[in-house]
């Protein structure tokens, strides 16, 4: 028994080092390199995909809804809730402080976790009243380091759904990141495998422009390609990112 836990120390060394070394050898790696890597990798896929036009969602308010909405679900079944949302006037702040949990779990339910998000939503909404007077605007004079941690701070706001509310709801330079940005950045030796949200954040933020437009249509060409290639099993011949160097396991 003892054997085996100290097995397991040794073994939990050895990886907590290797992913050091590895963190350590791509740290290294001088800036203007990066830099040029994610910029030749954002033309390729532009090239290859043209602009996405990224994000769906008739107002702000849409997209912030839609961005709590879209946890653990696919944008399909968010569409159907939002239609219901806009079926029953409730694309409104006011409408949607006002409803009861019970009855907004009920319209959102083709989302699904509907209990869940219903009391997401209204954490959100009570925020919003709270800080800001049931209104987005005021969010955008508020400094960015400010308002993120802000949104952090509601209960079932994760650092994904705060960026993809602060740059396309906000438009916001903060840049989202996700599981296909992060195997993408891992294959093509750009981070290493251990990383965390925020330094895959920082990777992209540290090396470009903080540019929302740009921000945007890198993220959805990296969704892009993930959907097409480079899924959990990477399809690398065809891919738009064939001929950069790159591993095709994690
Ligand atoms: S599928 Fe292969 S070439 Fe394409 S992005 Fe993924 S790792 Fe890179």
């Amino acid at each position: 028994m003892r054997r085996q836990f100290i097995a397991g120390k040794i073994l939990i060394y050895s990886m907590a080092r290797r992913n050091k070394q590895i963190r350590n050898t791509i740290n290294a790696r001088p800036r203007a390199k990066i830099r040029r890597e994610l910029q030749a990798i954002y033309d390729a896929l532009l090239r290859a995909y043209g602009p996405r036009n990224w994000w769906p969602g008739e107002s702000k308010t849409e997209v912030v809804i839609g961005a709590i909405l879209t946890q653990n679900t696919n944008w399909k079944n968010v569409e159907k809730a939002m239609e219901r949302l806009r079926h029953g006037n409730l694309i409104d702040w006011s409408r949607l402080r006002d409803i009861p949990n019970e009855e907004l779990a009920v319209v959102i339910k083709p989302a699904g976790y509907q209990n869940l998000k219903a009391r997401r939503l209204k954490n959100f909404v009570t925020w919003l009243w709270q800080h800001h007077g049931g209104c987005l605007d005021p969010l955008k004079d508020v400094p960015l380091d400010e308002i993120r941690k802000s949104l952090l701070s509601i209960n079932g706001i994760g650092p994904e759904t705060a960026d993809s509310i602060l740059l396309y709801a906000l438009e916001r330079p903060s840049f989202v990141v996700d599981t296909f940005t992060g195997r993408l950045a891992r294959r093509h030796g750009l981070i290493h495998p251990a990383h965390t949200y925020a330094e895959l954040k920082q990777l992209f933020e540290l090396h470009l422009a903080p540019d929302v437009a740009g921000y945007n249509e890198y993220h959805a060409l990296i969704v892009e390609v993930g959907k097409r290639n480079c899924g959990p099993t990477p399809r690398c011949a065809g891919c738009p990112l064939e001929r950069f160097k790159h591993s095709s396991c994690d």
